[in-house]
């Protein structure tokens, strides 16, 4: 019998809710690459309810103490005295969100001695350091595209909301204030702007479909170059390097894994390279920028506008200086956890869990770390290595 050791985020201040804006959630028949949606034999939750949430508990509990298991969930997550870190001892199954990511770091691995999976609810398991998974054998895996079109979503809005300046517009209006003027100073269409992703996966290439009917020109680079009919059909131009891109966007959004290879892709240097008062989204991770860099260029008007969900560490101490940077529209890790993508990521948690304790295999495109080595999914987004540090730096958030 497993222990399963859970981190989610806390529950609303005002309480787990009562009822919901909505009644029901759309039917979604499948992903756009013909990938299947999750495929658990049962789900024991309400879709569209909150699952993500230490109450939540990703809708499992039933499932796994009607099958002998011991699950416990918790939101404390950061520094040795954290209930995580307690219960990690004897775990044999960890399973945490990157919107409150548990750092499984390579100090905690070795603690761990009956750990043998660990999986990420939504996408994206740099919060677990690969390497050490591969040197101990331990199982990762993610539940791939759950959230992808989530994520899309909130690029396409964040790249709107900066480029025709909403947020200090709604401002003026919740202030009292009719200032047109002040609203439109740093108001543009998108029509016409040049608009770059660095990765075209599931993320990016959704991103690049969404903005095609909005007039714009759209640019990409990626290691693996698209098919020829995705080019056309986009009319897109293709770029050697993030480099030879950025002169010539007006928006650029980020859309890889984050690891050694991508770590603060985006700093003093690089951002030479890119156009005044061009946009830049993050809804990827938040190291794959240097922190200080983004603020410089916004304060210097390089940047117009810096917008996205994704923070290092996370939470993000309270003097993070992304919370008070001029024309920021950052938010905290939200864009792949909307009641739509939770619904999908608990059933994705619930089929991996089944194929686990059943012994079949867990979907290849799940899968990050298996047997030693990359694999799936992970053997082709990922490199070896660790980008993983910061559970100390998020204890910053606890303590303050
Ligand atoms: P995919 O695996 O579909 O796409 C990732 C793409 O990044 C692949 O096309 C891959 O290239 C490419 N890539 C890998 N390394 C590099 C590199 N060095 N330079 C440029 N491109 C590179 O993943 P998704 O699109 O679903 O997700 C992308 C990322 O978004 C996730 O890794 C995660 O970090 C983040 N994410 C954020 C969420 C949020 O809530 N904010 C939720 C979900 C994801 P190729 O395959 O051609 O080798």
């Amino acid at each position: 019998m497993a222990k399963v050791l859970c981190v989610l985020y806390d529950d609303p201040v005002d309480g787990m809710p009562m009822s919901y804006a909505r009644d029901d959630l759309p039917v979604i028949e499948g992903y756009g690459d013909g990938q299947t949606l999750p495929t658990p034999k049962a789900i024991d939750f309400v879709p569209g309810t909150l699952l993500g949430s230490v109450s939540g508990e990703l809708g499992l509990r039933d499932y796994l103490e009607s099958n002998g298991h011991t699950l416990v969930v918790t939101s404390d997550k950061d520094g040795p005295d954290s209930e995580f870190e307690r219960e990690l001892v004897d775990a044999d199954i960890v399973i945490s969100q990157p919107f409150w990511p548990a750092y499984l770091t390579p100090e905690r691995i070795p603690k761990a001695q009956n750990l043998k999976l660990a999986l990420t609810a939504g996408i994206g398991s740099d919060h677990v350091d690969l390497q050490a998974a591969i040197d101990r054998n331990i199982t990762v895996a993610e539940v791939t595209f759950c959230n992808s079109i989530s994520v899309a979503e909130h690029v396409v809005m964040t790249i709107l909301d900066l480029v025709r300046n909403l947020v200090p517009s709604h401002e003026w209006a919740v202030q009292g204030g009719w200032n047109i003027a002040d609203c439109v100073t740093r108001s543009y269409d998108l029509e016409g702007m040049h608009v770059g992703t660095v990765a075209a996966g599931r993320i990016g290439v959704a991103v690049l479909r969404r903005l095609k009917p909005f007039g714009t020109h759209l640019h990409y680079y990626d290691k693996h170059r698209l098919p020829l009919e995705v080019e056309e059909e986009l009319d897109l131009t293709y770029h050697e390097s993030p480099e030879a891109m950025y002169p010539f966007v007006d928006v650029v959004t980020l859309n890889c894994p984050l690891h050694p290879e991508t770590e603060e892709m985006i700093n003093d240097e690089t951002l030479k390279l890119f156009k005044r008062g061009a946009y830049l989204v993050n809804t990827a991770r938040g190291k794959l920028t240097d922190r200080d860099a983004v603020v410089r260029a916004l304060e210097s008007g390089q940047l117009a506008g810096y917008g996205g969900d994704v923070w290092f560490p996370q939470p993000a101490p309270k003097d993070h200086p992304w919370r008070l940077a001029p024309h920021n529209a950052m938010t905290p890790h939200i864009s792949g956890t909307s009641l739509s993508a939770q619904t999908r990521y608990a059933a994705g948690i619930r089929e991996i869990l089944e194929s686990f304790f059943d012994g079949t295999p867990i979907r290849d495109e799940y899968l990050i770390v298996q047997g030693g080595a990359l694999a799936g999914v992970g053997a082709h987004s990922y490199t070896e290595g660790n980008a993983t540090g910061g559970s100390e730096e998020a204890e910053k958030f606890k303590n303050a």
